[in-house]
This record gives structure tokens, sequence and C-alpha cells, in this order.
């Protein structure tokens, strides 16, 4: 008999495709996982030391709702310096348990019942399973290699995109490595003020740009008032376990966000949010050396696969290549984790407009890289 009777709403979202294949992986011992998006670096130490400082001085509390004082103006400083994004910190930034957190109370602070919520395909996840709990509809935009995985205004106008109410952005993308500069994203926001779009931008890949700098669509004409950006510490900073982002926006939808997270969540984990404002303060260096490793190995992985004659266009951000591979792209990641014992993720994941193609991280270090390579050109072999 069961007796944890579960809800409707969650017989809509399905299993993680990603899970299952580190579930897989975890089968066999001599795997070389690619599958993950996550850094290899641990956090720089600098951010490390202030998290055990404040716990030997017992900052062990809950932080206001919204985050520390000094982080939220430590965040105001760094994204105005940084990415020309300028927000009060009293009413305009929210410190979040993550991107994932700020995103899923976005989402259910903004999105009404039936509402269409666009998204780029291919991208993140863990959008459409949030759109699906907040009772929203889902809209894939598909992109397009020959486009270089750029969002365009007649992609969103072939989808459908007049008639929604949100649009979900993800550039530098998860999983296809693309980047927008301004010149691109200009037409994605002429859509959406002629079809009054608000705008949820992830922008958690913003300094793993490895061409010109990161631009954000909040900062183009008439875009500041009709989007929330988020940004955290996960990936340029590899904290990916101290769980910590934020969330920048008009105090509006941000103050929406909070009446959900002071209830939810109360405040962001306190022990990380000293880690974050010493790794805004002091960590630029360790930033720049991760960038670096991160584009040594783009270009190494790039270079293999047009030796082994495998399709991939130029990413150009995040740590994710997406290479085209013949047949089934799902069949062909299995066959290389069994033949191979090499985990990559099925570009199908994704969306619809994944499919044929892998997501291969190189987050992993170079020495693992050379060898999955190899193993990968013995499978195609
Ligand atoms: N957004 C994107 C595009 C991601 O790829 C990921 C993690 O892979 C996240 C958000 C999750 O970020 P966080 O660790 O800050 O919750």
């Amino acid at each position: 008999m069961v007796l944890v009777r579960t809800s409707e709403r969650i017989g809509r979202v399905p299993p993680s495709g990603i899970r299952k294949f580190f579930e897989l992986a975890e089968e066999r011992e001599d795997v070389i996982s690619l599958g993950v998006g996550e850094p290899d670096f641990s956090a720089p130490w600098a951010a490390r030391d202030a998290a055990i400082a404040s716990l030997e001085r017992g900052r062990t509390s809950y932080t206001a709702n919204r985050g520390m004082y000094d982080l939220r103006e430590a965040i105001a400083d760094h994204c105005a310096e940084r990415y020309d994004l300028r927000y009060d910190p009293d009413e305009e930034i929210l410190v979040t348990t993550g991107v994932s957190e700020g995103v899923d109370v976005a989402l259910r602070a903004l999105v009404d019942p039936g509402d269409r919520v666009a998204m780029v395909d291919p991208s993140y996840v863990s959008y459409r399973p949030g759109v699906l709990l907040a009772d929203g509809e889902p809209l894939p935009v598909r992109t397009r290699e020959n486009e270089h995985f750029r969002l365009t205004y007649e992609a969103l106008d072939r989808a459908g995109a007049s008639e929604a109410d949100l649009l979900i952005l993800c550039y530098p993308n998860n999983p296809t490595g693309a980047v927008m500069h301004e010149e691109h994203l200009e037409p994605v926001a002429e859509f959406c003020r002629e079809h009054d779009l608000r705008v949820l931008s992830d922008e958690i890949y913003a300094d793993l740009t490895y061409s010109g700098e990161h631009t954000s669509i909040a900062t183009l004409d008439g875009m500041r008032e009709r989007t929330i950006v988020f940004n955290g510490f996960s990936k340029a900073y590899a904290m990916t376990g101290l769980r910590l982002g934020y969330a920048l926006g008009p105090a509006e939808g941000i103050g929406a966000m909070n009446r959900i997270h002071q209830y939810s969540m109360l405040s962001a984990p306190t022990t990380a949010q000293h880690a974050a404002l010493e790794a805004l303060v002091s960590c630029d260096d360790d930033v720049e050396e991760m960038v670096s490793a991160f584009n040594r190995r783009r270009r190494f992985v790039l270079s293999r696969f047009s030796e082994m004659g495998l399709d991939c266009f130029e990413a150009q951000g995040a740590f994710y290549v997406f290479p085209e591979v013949p047949g089934d792209d799902e069949a062909f990641a299995e066959g290389l984790l069994e033949d191979q014992g090499v985990a990559v993720v099925p570009g199908s994941v994704f969306g619809e407009a994944g499919e044929g193609h892998l997501r291969v991280s190189y987050a992993s270090g170079l020495p693992q890289l050379k060898e999955a390579m190899n193993r990968l050109e013995a499978f195609l072999a």
C-alpha cells in the first residue's frame, strides 16, 4: 500500500538523463568521465581560508534573507566593473543557494499556470522541469549548428515565441559552448521588446568566455527592466559544492523571488557566503589561471576531434564541446562507455536540437583528456 501519495505535478518531471549515465559509469572502475559539468580544480585557497575562518569565529547563524550585506555590495561592485551590470545591493540582488535555486524561485515567482516559457534548445537540463514544476509550458526554440547554436530573431519567430511570456537564455551555453556577443544579442533583445517577453538570463559561465568579453543581455537598451540575470561561484571559482549563486534584477522581480526564498531557504549557506565574499575580493588571479587551463584543454580536444574527422563546431565558452556523431547519440554514448570506458552525455538529453551530438566536458585534466581522446579514436575505428 502506497501511503506517500505523490503529486500529479511530480509525474510531469522525468528523472535526469545525465544521472542515468553517471550511474552506468559508476558500475565500472576504469571509467574516464567527461560527463560532469564540474571543474576538476578546488576552490581558491583564499576562499577556503575565509570559510574556515568564519567557522572558527563561530559565524554559523542565518544571514539576512537576501544574503550578507557585504557580499551583496561586493557582488554589485564586481558586476558593475566586470559586466557593466549596475544593481542596488539593498533591493536588486538576491544571494541564492546556487544558480539552481535562483532559477527555481524566479520561475515560481514569475510564471502563472499555463504561461509559455521559451527556452534555447539545446540547453541546460534543469530549465524544463523547473518550468513544469511552476505550472508553465516549456516552448523549445531550436538553435542550429550552422548558426553556431546562437539564438536568433528568426528562430524565436519560427518557434512561436511571440506568444511566450518569458524567455530563458543560457550563454555561454551548456551543452554547446556557444557564446553570444552584443551583435548577436541585439536581435534577440529586439524580439523581447517587440513581444514584451521577460528574460531569465543564466550567465553562470560568463567568465569562461574564450573569445572577447562576455555581454549580458540586461545591458542592452530596454532590457534591464525585463531581465533577471543569474550568476554564481560554482564554475568560475570551482565552488560547486559550496552552493552559492546570485540573481540581479529590478526590485519587483527580486522582491518576489525573495518572498519564496525567505520561506524555502531562509538564507543561502553562511559559510559559503564568507568564501564567496573573499573569492570576489581576492581571487581574480585564480580565476584567470583556471580559465587559461580550460582554454588549453578546449583547443586540445577540438584539435583531436578534427584529427579524428569528427565534425565539431568551435565552442567558445563554458567547458563543453558538442561534436556530431554518427547515428543515434544515446546508442553512441552507451557504446563508448561499454567498449572504452569513456563517459559523455548524449546531446538529446538537452533537447531535440541536441540529437546526433555528444556533450563532452573538458573540465577534467589534460592527462585524462588525452587518454579519453585515444579511447574515442579507438572506438570510432
Ligand atoms: N546553470 C547552468 C547553465 C549550469 O550548467 C549549471 C550546472 O551545471 C547550473 C546552472 C547550476 O549552477 P549552481 O551550481 O550554481 O546551482
